[in-house]
């Protein structure tokens, strides 16, 4: 945090060093064999540090981007993938509910309203509403509504992995669509009560109900120092941080 000297901000561990909640999905391809069609990578959210993010993680490609919703913290970076539209040579398809495209249009009205003589540098960027379940890069994409205080926002399911940042609570009918999932990536702000976001009570409480072998706690504040809060999370529950790769079957 700005300005702060607590023992989090200051701390040397690397793992404390928190950048805005995002991840990448690389989904398919070979590796090992040159041939192979080449996997597909798909950004959940574009947030504010996106740009360093990619730069410190070697991020080449994005064929699509899904959006949680449009706070701040999640779409800020979005201009800078116009990188990613040099290097593909074509538009990315972008994906959110209603309000988040609506809120992307107003935000970024120099990218989708552009004036008639554009002077280049603009993103290029296609905006599909979500309706229900959809399939990128072979897998089909699992819409997950959730509460974010009183605004209602998205999680994602993929197979038996689900992402659910900036969450307060789990509607009823959200549950089923979460049956079977094993690796969870669940908001846990800190352990006082927020409005918006679960605390690390919370997340345990859903995280069990939901059944899942592996969960990693995400959107975290200050209050949580990463090795001394790991040492008290129950088995299979661990906080996440910036870097963390996780094999997902
Ligand atoms: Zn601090
Ligand atoms: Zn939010
Ligand atoms: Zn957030």
């Amino acid at each position: 945090m700005i300005g702060c000297r607590c023992a989090v901000c200051r701390s040397e561990d690397p793992r404390d060093r928190r950048t805005r909640p995002s991840i990448l999905l690389e989904i398919g391809g070979d590796r090992a064999s040159p041939l192979a069609r080449a996997a597909s990578f798909v950004l959940v959210d574009t947030s504010t540090d996106l740009r360093a993010q990619a730069l410190a993680y070697g991020v080449e490609r994005v064929d699509a981007i899904l959006f949680t919703h449009s706070h701040a913290d999640h779409i800020m970076g979005l201009d800078e993938v116009r990188r990613y539209n040099g290097l593909q040579r074509e538009s990315i398809p972008c994906f959110g509910d209603e309000r988040t495209l609506a809120d992307l249009r107003r935000t970024f009205a120099y990218i989708f309203d552009p004036p008639p003589v554009a002077a280049g540098g603009i993103p290029q960027l296609s905006l599909f509403r979500i309706g229900g379940p959809f399939s990128l890069g072979g897998l089909e994409f699992v819409p997950v509504p959730i509460m974010h205080g009183t605004r209602p926002v998205l999680g994602f399911r993929v197979g038996a992995f689900a992402y659910l940042t900036d969450c307060s609570a789990i509607p009823d009918a959200s549950w089923a669509l979460l049956r079977g999932v094993r690796t969870l990536v669940i908001d846990a702000l800190r352990d006082r009560p927020h409005p918006t976001h679960f605390t690390v009570a919370d997340a345990i409480d859903a995280s069990a109900r939901i059944g899942a072998a592996r969960t990693h706690l995400t959107h975290i504040c200050h209050d949580l120092p990463h090795a001394a809060t790991c040492a008290r999370l129950p088995r299979g529950v661990e906080l996440a941080y910036d870097g963390l790769r996780l094999e997902i079957a």
